[in-house]
């Protein structure tokens, strides 16, 4: 007696098809797994055995041979308990031979015969799809979120023996549909920068990284609104496409973090790790690989307050990442690969106390100064277009009535100017001006002989290394973009200067 099922393995963001095979013969009577399987795979015989009896299903004192192949990928998780029931049950003559045809069956058994949610569903409806397959059978607590892609019948079921019925007498469960799931993610409340008073500067820079997509540093004293003027950055950025959402919904669904379980992610993520947080929290990893915060913050804002206070190394390992847009975990088990194109904002205090350069309030030693911003220097200062002060908002400023601007007023200026820069590489590799590489700035932030003039003026005069030369130039073409100019001018290049320190004061590196 012998069947065969399918199912899927994700490693990392990819998902590859796992065919089930259940052979079952005279011999011996015994459960033997093989396949290339972590341990929580080698233990679904005892729960498959166990779910199978309590859903009534005694197994005969037979030899039972499961094989999960391909063999030479990797399986993980729990997700082959269902497959493998399955299989069992169709080797057993329980269900018939075609039940199971142009089926993706996943999903964790529990003792008592229920099926348990698990991760990653959305990635594995979407490959059935693009396959041809035509039903997935999943968890019932897993439905909404299949549900979302369309033209895939997806089946939930709640366990074993409404999976038997449905199997064999083709009884609808309670959630099963074919229809692709049209609702919205619900509108949640998102900060806006007309709450904040004053801050012009800090504001504008904010403005300048979201539409060039450059990373930002925010120094300033305790309590002058790094952490609120971070907050809102997500709501001046463009709203995501459908593919965007899609990615980021996708990994929201493989970490087991799906907000919304009846439809795509619609807001653009914003994550705010600790400074105590774990290598493996924020680059992903672990015994089954999931993505870190840092996949997690895709197509969103990753901020990390309080920089100085990180370790070094984890610090340090946000520069390839940063750079190249994606994380590489690599295992015994094959290598993954995890999406990572964030926008990355920073904070921190100028001093261990806060107050430097107010003399009057700060007792910091110029040494312990120096220390404490040395700690972010070189590596990650070498990756921050702008750096803005954020200065304590005074009393006179706080009772004025001025009316701020609203962030939906900010976020026209952000579409329009990456609406520019789309224009403009649309036959590149990137989209953002923060992304130009070097060899293509003569090409797109070319400069008249005055413009030139100046830069060459404040090489000379801030004694500036080639790298920041180039952010500085890359800073200038999004503030002409801002500004609807097709050519970088003097007034462009002069603004970007100004976010090169975030107002030297702070620094005394
Ligand atoms: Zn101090």
């Amino acid at each position: 007696m012998f069947s065969t099922i399918t199912s899927a393995a994700i490693l990392g963001m990819e998902v590859v098809f796992v065919r089930v095979e259940v052979d079952i013969a005279r011999g011996l009577p015994g459960f033997m797994l093989v396949g290339y399987l972590s341990s929580e795979v080698k233990e679904a015989g005892e729960r498959v055995r166990v779910a199978l009896k309590n859903a009534g299903i005694t197994l005969p004192p037979m030899r039972i041979t499961v094989n999960l192949s391909p063999a030479n990928i990797r399986k993980e998780g729990t997700a082959f308990d269902l497959p493998i029931a399955v299989g069992i049950l169709k080797a057993l003559g329980c269900i018939p031979e075609n039940s199971t045809e142009g089926v993706l069956a996943a999903g964790e058994l529990g003792l008592d015969g229920s099926v348990n949610p698990i991760r990653g569903v959305l990635l594995l409806v979407k490959k059935a799809k693009e396959e041809g397959l035509e039903r997935c059978l999943i968890p019932a607590e897993n439905y909404g979120e299949g549900r979302l892609i369309e033209g895939v019948e997806v089946i939930g079921v709640r366990g074993l023996a409404e999976t038997i019925d449905y199997l064999k007498d083709g009884k609808k469960t309670v959630f099963s549909g074919r229809e692709a799931r049209d609702k919205e993610e619900p509108d949640r409340e998102m900060p806006d920068f007309s709450e904040i008073k004053g801050q012009t500067a800090a504001k504008r820079a904010a403005e300048i990284a979201a539409a060039g997509f450059h990373n930002l540093l925010l120094i300033g004293s305790p309590g002058s609104g790094k952490t609120m003027i971070a907050k809102r950055i997500p709501g001046i950025l463009p709203p995501m496409t459908e593919e965007e959402s899609l990615e980021v919904s996708s990994v929201y669904s493989l970490a087991g973090r799906f907000r919304d379980k009846d439809a795509f992610m619609k807001q653009r993520p914003f994550m705010d790790p600790h400074h105590t947080i774990t290598a493996q929290a924020l680059m992903g990893g672990g015994k089954t690989v999931r993505p870190g915060l840092l996949s997690l913050a895709h197509k969103g804002i990753l901020f990390l307050d309080e920089l100085p206070e990180f370790k070094t190394d984890i610090i340090n390992m946000l520069r390839q990442p940063l750079e190249e847009k994606k994380i590489h975990i690599v295992r015994l088990g094959g290598n993954y690969v995890f999406p990572a194109d964030c926008m990355f904002v920073g904070a921190m205090n100028p001093c261990p106390c806060g107050y430097y350069p107010d003399m009057a309030r700060c007792s910091c030693t110029l040494q312990k100064v120096k220390r404490y911003q040395g700690h972010i220097s070189g590596p990650v200062m070498d990756r921050i277009d702008l750096c803005a002060g954020v200065a304590r908002v005074t009393a006179e400023q706080l009772l004025q009535e001025n009316r701020e601007e609203s962030s939906s007023c900010i976020r026209k200026r952000v579409i329009r100017a990456r609406e520019m820069q789309e224009e403009r590489y649309k036959d590149e590799s990137y989209l953002f001006n923060a992304l130009m590489p070097q060899p293509d700035l003569k090409k797109y932030c070319y400069l008249g002989k005055k413009e030139e003039n100046l830069m060459d003026k404040a090489f000379r005069t801030l004694q500036l290394s080639a790298r920041s030369y180039f952010r500085i130039l890359k800073t200038a073409r999004t503030i002409a973009d801002l500004d609807g100019c097709g050519r970088v001018k003097g007034m462009h290049i002069e603004e970007a200067l100004e976010y090169r320190m975030g107002g030297e004061k702070y620094w005394e590196i």
